[in-house]
């Protein structure tokens, strides 16, 4: 597939602020509903979201290209980089079509904190894998102080789980406090309750853009062809549930609460020039999860903690993508070996990506090593083994490039107190 890379130099006349997320070089794909208005696609530019539905009501996006622009339905693999090419050239600082039709722009351009952004496409599937290697390690530390940090399985094969599709949620979603299940290390039996150590999880996850049938399985060299693009994804967690139920099939309602996804979807294309091969895969992996090319992306990943007695939020980590040991192409690989069929729409999870030090690990359980170390906020002087009640988890990622950011937005969610 042809990717197309917006030059550096390339300028919208879109006013787009220093630092901003979404540049002409990004152009990233949403749902927005703001008020009194229908559901409609949309592109981000500086602080506006660009009405696709709004564009092709005008005649400016071909209706017979893109018929349905009040959802992705229609919109598979190459469409969407046609449709992102037109919007790049409709945004270009010399082009007038748009800029200088004040009614329409004024209809399209829709300020982004009135766009009531949705999550991008619900998802049928939703897929967590375990790929970010120095937060498996740090785990198995913890949980399995006696043995070798990784099992004998995580450097052959990318291991996941099925998750539960029906609870993602959009970026500002509240977060309820799960009730569940768990045992007190002292206690004979278990209690039902709200979690105890409700955690976040710093992940990345990719959207299917095209499917397969059952049979087929997607190789890694074209795996990259079936992407739609990334989002952030908070895989939020409930510890004490999790350390019950986990053996011997893994999590479940541990996980299955709550996942929160950022509102853009940042196609590979805007993605390219931030490639990178990644971290050395040893042993090698069997043939048919060899690395093609390069499968890896720099992307810095931020986690902020703000208090509800806080003015303004503490980054409490700081990490990369390039954490990750199983590429999104080989997990996609791996997946479809058994030849299960995939489908559009589907969401797949990284796993959390921790760095390899302190302040760069992506979830409480190994920031305060399992609420040994409590990590302070200093604004407040209070301090937090897991979240409270009233905590709000910001996650940010973007990709650096000369002068300009491609950036995925906010990845945002506030804890709510338990239902009695
Ligand atoms: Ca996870």
């Amino acid at each position: 597939m042809s990717r197309f890379v917006v030059p550096p130099s390339a300028r919208s006349w879109v006013k787009v602020t220093e630092g901003s997320d979404f540049p002409i070089q990004n152009l990233p794909f949403g749902l927005i509903a703001p008020k009194g208005r229908n559901e409609a696609v949309a592109v981000a530019i500086g602080d506006y979201a660009l009405d696709l539905l709004a564009l092709s009501e005008a005649g400016l996006v071909s209706e017979a290209d893109f018929p349905i622009l009040d959802s992705f339905i229609e919109l598979q693999g190459e469409s969407l980089g046609v449709l992102r090419r037109c919007v790049f050239d409709l945004l270009s600082e010399d082009n007038p079509r748009l800029r200088d039709d004040k009614k329409l722009r004024e209809r399209a351009l829709v300020p982004l904190d009135k766009a009531n952004p949705q999550v991008p496409i619900p998802p049928n599937a939703f897929v967590d894998f375990y790929s970010g290697i120095h937060h498996a390690s740090n785990v198995g530390r913890m949980f399995r102080p006696d043995q070798p940090p990784l099992l004998p399985n995580y450097r052959w094969v990318p291991i996941g789980y099925n998750g539960r599709a029906s609870s993602v949620v959009a970026s500002g979603t509240p977060i309820l406090r799960p009730k569940g299940q768990r045992k007190p290390p002292e206690a004979d039996a278990p209690v039902f309750g709200p979690s105890a150590s409700l955690d976040f999880e710093l992940e990345m996850g990719f959207y299917l853009a095209e499917g397969s049938e059952m049979g087929k399985r997607i190789t890694c060299s074209a795996a990259e062809d079936h992407m739609l693009g990334l989002v952030i994804v908070n895989d939020w967690s409930a510890r004490d549930f999790q350390a019950w139920e986990y053996q011997p099939l893994g999590p479940f309602l541990s996980k299955s609460f709550a996942t929160t996804v950022s509102p853009w979807i940042v196609t590979l294309d805007a993605l390219e020039p931030f490639r990178i091969e990644g971290m050395e895969q040893d042993p090698e992996p069997l043939p048919h999860l060899r690395p093609h090319g390069r499968p890896h992306f720099d992307v810095e990943l931020e986690v902020w903690l703000q208090s509800s007695k806080m003015k303004a939020p503490q980054l409490v980590c700081r990490s990369n993508m390039k954490h990750l040991y199983w590429s999104m192409s080989q997990q996609l690989a791996h997946l479809t070996s058994n030849g299960t069929p995939v489908e559009f729409g589907d969401l797949y999870a990284s796993g959390t990506i921790s760095g390899e030090e302190e302040g760069s690990f992506g979830s409480m359980l190994e920031l305060t090593w399992r609420g040994a170390k409590p990590l302070q906020l200093s604004e407040t002087g209070e301090t937090r083994a897991f979240l409270e009640d009233g905590d709000s988890v910001v996650m940010r990622a973007y990709a650096q490039g000369d002068g300009y950011r491609v950036g995925f937005g906010e990845c945002r969610g506030t804890i709510q107190s338990a239902k009695p």
